[in-house]
């Protein structure tokens, strides 16, 4: 793995991380026999649907249920990246076929899609060329809210100042945040 890649912290409400239990982080994904296995105890209708991803410190893959909280699923600490995905079978093989980085309690950068594909990769499964859905996360620096920018229009739907280029969620504004 990449040693330099950022690595995210959450940012979400506390109610969100007092669910978090040892032992309740998603399943590891080392292999395509691992999505296997995760994928048997699901009932069909729930693996239509995409789950919940995070790739942990190590730079490993971990799922769970869709709805379940990226923070529980991280077991509280630090990601390289998170959102949702969802897999495929392509003739007989788990493949991954679509990807987010859709997480409002790490608000990862798009930019931390490489992370996800070296997870990907070392688990043998194929996966689209990027997030097939990217959410542009950003603190607004005057009223300290958390916005999805749309459409490239880096305004604050709050307060209507403008937002800052560059990704900025666990920067300046986590006070507001906390408060
Ligand atoms: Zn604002």
């Amino acid at each position: 793995m990449n040693a330099r890649a950022q690595s995210y912290r959450y940012v979400g409400p506390a109610d969100l991380r007092a669910l978090v239990r040892p032992g309740g982080e998603g399943r590891c994904i080392r292999s395509a026999a691992d999505v296997n296995d995760w994928a048997s105890a699901l009932d069909p209708a729930e693996l239509a649907e995409p789950c919940t991803f995070v790739v942990d410190a190590a730079g490993v893959l971990r799922v769970a249920p869709r709805r379940s909280e990226h923070v529980v699923c991280a077991g509280g600490g630090t990601v390289l990246s998170a959102g949702e995905l969802s897999f495929r079978d392509e003739s007989g093989q788990w493949v991954v076929a679509e990807v987010s980085n859709q997480s409002t309690g790490y608000c990862p950068d798009v930019s931390s899609w490489p992370a996800v594909a070296g997870a990907l990769d070392s688990a043998g499964i194929k996966h689209p060329s990027g997030f097939t859905h990217e959410v542009v996360f950003r603190r607004c620096l005057a009223c300290g809210q958390l916005n999805i920018v749309r459409e490239e229009d880096f305004v604050c739907v709050f307060c209507d100042e403008e937002l800052p280029r560059e990704w900025n969620v666990d920067g300046a504004g986590h006070d507001f945040h906390r408060a």
